[in-house]
């Protein structure tokens, strides 16, 4: 052993081996899943407290991989952004929803909005305006219906670059909203010069906004904020009465989370629709 006192003893850990080595082989696996049909999208309603109705879904991806079975997003995603196949998967994404809605619309349901999220790695690419104005148009998708999920963090990687992109979907009547919001340090003026129409408060306010003065105070502070902005505003990740009648109080009537709906298979939206509808 060395005898300055800084020396760094590593051991083989080979649980961490393997999980590299698995997330290598998933890594690769991704062209897969887009090719073989393996992703799928769940659609979680959010709902109005007062009226206790949907008034739009977020589209959510699953991947059913062949052996492992089904990997949650935030464990691929992440690698899809590092090696860009989130590009194609957000394409499939978009498509995808927007035919779903399509189809909810010709079987009588009202048009309700459906979002998607982009990742940073997404909104980065200089075509992306034009790939998203394709598909609607490919998919003859009303503009209007479609909202665009963003991180707030995502947000932050080339302020000039996003500003002129969220511009031109506005300019398309896509409207975008800042996902995670509370989590990633942007500034009220930088907030104020971004053409967004809703902010989404982060799940982790939310979770402890009855138990914690702190979490209370911060979305308190959010939907003040929002207000002036003239800025809608979502709590997402509501999961008890509680949660519920605080987020009332506070004036933030719309909602998502586990308390009215997780994410749902549209086999399960026809069958829900159908109950409400007869
Ligand atoms: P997100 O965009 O913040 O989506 C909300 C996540 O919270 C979803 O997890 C949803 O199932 C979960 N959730 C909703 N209500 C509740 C609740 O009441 N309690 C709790 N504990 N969780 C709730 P999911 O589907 O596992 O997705 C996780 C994340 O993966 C998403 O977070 C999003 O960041 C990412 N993701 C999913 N699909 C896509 C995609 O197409 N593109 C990108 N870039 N990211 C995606
Ligand atoms: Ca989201
Ligand atoms: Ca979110
Ligand atoms: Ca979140």
């Amino acid at each position: 052993a060395k005898q300055n006192g800084s020396a760094q003893y590593r051991f083989y850990d080979a649980d961490s081996d393997r999980n590299s080595q698995e997330e290598i082989r998933l890594e690769q696996e991704l062209e897969d899943a887009v090719e073989q049909n393996q992703l799928r999208l769940l659609y979680q309603p959010k709902f109005d407290i007062r009226s206790g109705e949907t008034i739009g879904y977020e589209a959510l991806v699953r991947w059913h991989h062949p052996v492992l079975g089904e990997i949650p997003p935030l464990r691929f995603i992440p690698l899809a952004e590092k090696n860009g196949m989130i590009v194609p998967i957000e394409q499939w994404v978009l498509r995808t929803a927007c035919l779903q809605a399509k189809s909810w619309q010709s079987e009588g349901h009202p048009p309700l909005p459906i979002a998607v999220n982009i990742s940073q790695v997404h909104l980065m690419k200089p075509d992306i305006y034009e790939t998203i104005l394709q598909t609607l148009s490919e998919t003859n998708f009303d503009p209007t219906l479609l909202e665009l999920e963003i991180t707030e963090s995502a947000m932050m990687h080339n302020e000039e670059h996003v500003i002129e992109i969220l511009d031109k979907l506005k300019a398309a009547g896509i409207s975008v909203s800042m996902d995670d919001f509370g989590t990633g340090y942007s500034s009220l003026s930088y907030l104020h010069s971004l053409p967004i129409t809703c902010l989404k408060i982060d799940r982790s306010f939310i979770r402890k906004i009855t138990t914690d003065k702190d979490s209370k105070a911060i979305a308190e502070m959010i939907i003040s904020m929002a207000k002036q902005l003239e800025l809608t505003i979502i709590a997402e990740g509501v999961e008890t009465l509680e949660q519920v009648a605080l987020l009332e109080e506070l004036q933030c009537y719309n909602v998502q989370g586990f308390y009215y709906s997780r994410p749902l298979s549209p086999e399960q939206i026809h069958y829900k629709n159908s109950i409400t509808a007869s």
